[in-house]
């Protein structure tokens, strides 16, 4: 099968969709880090793990600027955003106006005795990805099909993890193999912590709008596990990516109300009047 490689995330580093992603990951690391037992963070679709907002890649379209940068030109916002603004000004301290990837945010969270696992299939991403990371030896990288690396990691010898799913969905067959690459991960390891990113685009556009219905659908509906369901609108008018949602499988304690508390905050910073986000939980089912 051949894969298609055109997506680059430095085009889109720190864009509304990076900011509901690394905030909602970044919420999880530091809540599994409250215990001493090791964990283990699996990113299947990890990047490059570094970027620049004043790369010619990022100035292309300028997404940052209705993501991070709104937040960055706030001059206060609400604590639940403060280990987010941390780690970025951490990441701008070797370098301006750097934007790190979930690689790196989750390296920074997790301790010693966690083990981390970053795959990606880009040639170029891939040899960043493994430079950035060379001298740390919690982290194992691979230049491999992400889709695949559940299979063989779980279930983790810890019986504690978090996996972020971030595929780019350039084609739409990638909507039913993140179920499947769901499916084979909590079959092997149900106590895991999942998160699934995924576009809202419009429909009209693009048949992508009604797939990433029907995996969220799907999602709900085969697992069992408690899950927590995120819409964020960041911009109601875009043509192309208007928003983006997560799924959360087996929420870490207090992710709802943190989440709650931050998109409010950014739908305010946008001065939106009608609702444009959305929070549900899906409880476990006892029958
Ligand atoms: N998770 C990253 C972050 O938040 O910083 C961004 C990841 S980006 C949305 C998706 C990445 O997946 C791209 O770098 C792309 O090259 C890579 N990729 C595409 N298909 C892949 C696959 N089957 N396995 C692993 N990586 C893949």
């Amino acid at each position: 099968k051949v894969i298609m490689l055109s997506y680059r995330h430095a085009f889109h580093a720190g864009n509304h969709a990076d900011v509901l992603k690394h905030l909602t990951l970044i919420l999880c690391c530091i809540q599994l880090s409250k215990k001493e037992k090791p964990f283990c963070y699996i990113d299947t679709h990890a990047g490059a793990g570094m970027y620049s907002l004043e790369s010619d890649a990022a100035n292309k379209n300028r997404e940052y600027v209705n993501g991070i940068q709104k937040l960055l030109d706030t001059p206060a916002s609400p604590d639940v955003f403060a280990p987010y603004l941390a780690l970025l000004k951490k990441a701008q301290t070797s370098r301006a106006h750097a934007y790190p990837g979930s690689p790196w945010l989750a390296a920074q969270i997790t301790r010693a005795q966690d083990k981390l696992h970053f795959y990606e299939l880009h040639p170029t991403d891939y040899q960043m990805l493994k430079r950035l990371f060379s001298n740390d030896n919690r982290i194992s990288t691979s230049n491999q099909n992400g889709y695949q690396s559940l299979k063989s990691l779980f279930p983790p010898a810890t019986r504690r993890g978090i996996t972020l799913i971030d595929p780019p969905y350039e084609q739409e067959s990638e909507y039913s193999e993140v179920f499947t690459t769901l499916k084979d991960g909590i079959k092997r390891f149900s106590t895991g912590v999942y998160l699934v990113w995924y576009p809202l685009i419009k429909r009209e556009n693009s048949s992508k709008g009604s797939a990433s219905e029907k995996m969220v659908k799907r999602i709900l509906s085969e697992f069992n596990q408690e899950q927590l369901h995120v819409r964020y609108i960041a911009d109601s008018q875009a043509k192309g990516m208007y928003g983006s949602g997560m799924v959360i499988i087996n929420p870490p304690w207090g992710l709802e109300d943190q989440l709650k508390q931050a998109l409010s905050f950014l739908c305010e910073l946008k001065g939106c009047q009608h609702s444009e986000h959305s929070i549900s939980l899906k409880t476990m089912d006892t029958n």
